[in-house]
C-alpha cells in the first residue's frame, strides 16, 4: 500500500472511530487534512473522570485496562481496579498461595502508583463462576465506587475466566442501574462500557475508540512493572507487547500514545437529526 493510499485509508476510517483526546495531541493536523472536530471529541462528556477496570486477573486489569484508569486519576478523577481472582495459578514455579499473595501486593502497589484503588474478589484462578453471587458482588462494588465508565474483557477470548468476566460485568452493570433492586447502596447508572485490547481476547475485537494516553504512558508502564510477570517471567513479554501496542495504536489514531477500545454494539448507535 502506498503512503498516499494508506493515509487515505486512515482518513476514511476516521469517520467510524472515535478518538478521545486529552488536549495533548501528538498529532500534526497538517498530516491529516480534513479531520473533523468530532473525531477528537468525547473528552468533554466527563465519562473518563471515573473509571473502573474489571478483569479476571490482576495482570489483565493493569496491563490491558490500566491506561484509561491512569487517565482518570491523572486529570483529577477517580480510578479503581477490580480483579475477580488473584491469578494465583499463573506461575509454573511458585506455589499458588504464595504467588497469589505476590499478585495482590503488586496490584496494591501498582494502584497506589496510579492514585487508584485496588479491589479484589477472591474467586479461584481458572474457576471464576458465572453466577448471580459474582454478578451481585460486582454490582455492589459498582454501586459503591460509582464509575461512569467501565473497562473490561471482550468476550472473544480463549480464556474461560475472561469470558466469565465479560458475562459477569454485563449483568452487574444491569443490576447496578436497577433502582428497584434493593442492595446496601442505591442504584448507579454506568454511562459507558468499553472492552479492552487484550492479546488473549482478540477474536472479533474491532477497535472503535482510541484514547490518548500520552501524558500517562510512562506512569502506567512504571505501575505495571510492579508485577514480575510484566517482564516476561510467565512466558509472555507483556512489557514489550503493551508498551509497543500503545505506540502502534497511537500511530493509527494520530496521538503519540493511545489505547484502542471497543464499545458494545448498542453503544455505537448514533441518532442523527436532520434539519
Ligand atoms: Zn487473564
Amino acid at each position: 500500500m502506498s503512503s498516499t493510499t494508506r493515509r487515505g485509508f486512515l482518513m476514511s476510517t476516521g469517520g467510524s472511530v472515535a478518538a478521545l483526546s486529552m488536549g495533548t495531541d501528538f498529532l500534526n493536523a497538517r498530516q491529516l487534512p480534513g479531520q473533523s472536530p468530532s473525531e477528537t471529541s468525547g473528552w468533554q462528556d466527563g465519562n473518563f473522570s471515573k473509571v473502573m477496570a474489571i478483569a479476571a486477573h490482576p495482570g489483565d486489569v493493569f496491563f490491558a485496562m490500566g491506561a484509561p484508569v491512569a487517565v482518570a486519576t491523572h486529570f483529577g478523577g477517580q480510578g479503581s481496579f477490580l480483579s475477580l481472582s488473584l491469578g494465583e495459578k499463573g506461575s509454573l514455579t511458585i506455589p499458588a498461595e504464595q504467588y497469589g499473595s505476590s499478585q495482590r501486593e503488586a496490584a496494591q502497589k501498582a494502584a497506589e502508583l496510579l492514585g487508584a484503588k485496588a479491589l479484589f474478589l477472591q474467586y479461584p484462578d481458572g474457576e471464576v463462576p458465572i453466577n448471580d453471587e459474582a454478578k451481585f458482588a460486582v454490582c455492589d462494588l459498582i454501586r459503591q465506587y460509582k464509575p461512569l465508565t467501565i473497562v473490561t474483557h471482550w468476550k472473544g477470548s480463549w480464556h474461560k475466566d475472561h469470558r466469565a468476566c465479560y458475562d459477569i460485568v454485563e449483568d452487574a452493570i444491569f443490576y447496578a442501574g436497577l433502582p428497584g433492586l434493593v442492595r446496601e447502596e442505591p442504584s448507579h447508572e454506568v454511562r459507558k462500557l468499553l472492552f479492552a485490547d487484550n492479546w488473549e481476547d482478540a477474536t472479533g475485537f474491532i477497535a472503535d475508540t482510541y484514547l490518548d494516553i500520552t501524558s500517562v504512558y510512562d506512569r502506567w508502564l512504571n505501575a505495571c512493572s510492579a508485577f514480575p510477570m510484566w517482564r516476561g517471567e510467565t512466558g509472555f513479554r507483556y512489557n514489550d507487547y503493551y508498551g509497543s501496542l500503545a505506540v502502534e495504536r497511537g500511530c493509527l489514531s494520530n496521538f503519540k500514545r493511545a489505547v484502542a477500545l471497543m464499545a458494545p454494539a448498542e453503544q455505537r448507535v448514533q441518532h442523527i437529526r436532520t434539519p
